[in-house]
């Protein structure tokens, strides 16, 4: 091969690579049990607050949105601010990665009142959070929550590469993360397919953590009142890719 044809190959890969990572937001699976629509951009806000599977494709569609440079910054004015003057309905809780990349009103292109968040580095969580995503469910009564990774997570990663002797208080994040970072270096991929696989791996470990956390979550995810999935934002293409696992293994998907 000459060296222009093997650029052109290259290049090749390249587009075939970028078209995939753009069409991998849905499996084509969580699409059919969702209902998404192709080409459909908005979901009702109230609709949303009652059905949590709803709630999933009113989030699906502003990240639509936010990728094809169609973002509508609802409900971002002053009057909206005074319209929660009085209360919040928000239709999720995102449990998300500090990460200054990865802001979740922007990247599902929601407004004020619409989202309920608790971040931490590495989505990591602990009492303090838990009582928060609690509060959400029984005081808010929000019924969809997703847990948000991200690619090039720096919590993960650090996860991965285990330094020796972390300052102050970053080793517990990193203690938290360490079983899903050592399952994923155990499967020996290649070295560019660890960070990515951990990350995927460290949010399917806390959506089953929340699905089992005694006493409030386990009892509404049970009795099917609230919806606990996994996602990761793909920071280089604004893609939030549903992670299929934790929506098939939903219980009303077998039904
Ligand atoms: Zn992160």
């Amino acid at each position: 091969m000459t060296s222009s044809k093997f650029i052109y190959f290259l290049l090749g890969v390249f587009f075939i690579y970028s078209f995939e990572t753009q069409a991998q937001q849905l499996s084509p699976e969580v699409a059919r049990f969702l209902k998404v629509e192709p080409d459909t951009y908005f979901a009702d806000r109230d609709t949303a607050f009652g059905d949590p599977y709803y709630g999933l494709k009113k989030l699906i569609y502003g990240n639509r949105r936010f990728t094809d440079d169609k973002s509508t910054r609802p409900r971002q004015t002053d009057s909206h601010l005074m319209d929660n003057k009085s209360g919040q309905a928000p239709f999720a809780t995102i449990v998300g990665c500090a990460d200054s990349r990865v802001p979740s009103e922007i990247i599902f292109d929601q407004g004020v009142g619409d989202l309920f968040i608790t971040r931490t580095a590495g989505q990591v969580m602990a009492e303090a959070s838990f009582g928060t995503i609690e509060f959400s469910v029984e005081a808010l009564k929000t019924k969809l929550i997703v847990v948000l990774g991200h690619e090039s997570c720096g919590a993960v990663d650090a996860a991965i590469k285990l330094p020796a002797n972390p300052p102050g208080h970053i080793v517990t994040l990193i203690n938290s993360i360490k079983p899903a970072a050592l399952r994923v270096k155990a499967m020996n991929l290649p070295e560019n397919q660890v960070l990515s696989a951990a990350v995927r791996e460290n949010v399917i470990e806390q959506v089953n953590m929340l699905r089992g956390l005694e006493p409030v979550l386990s009892r509404r995810y049970q009795s099917e009142e609230v919806v606990i999935v996994g996602a990761v934002y793909d920071i280089s293409t604004g893609n939030v890719n549903f992670i299929e696992e934790t929506i098939i293994s939903l219980p009303r998907y077998s039904k």
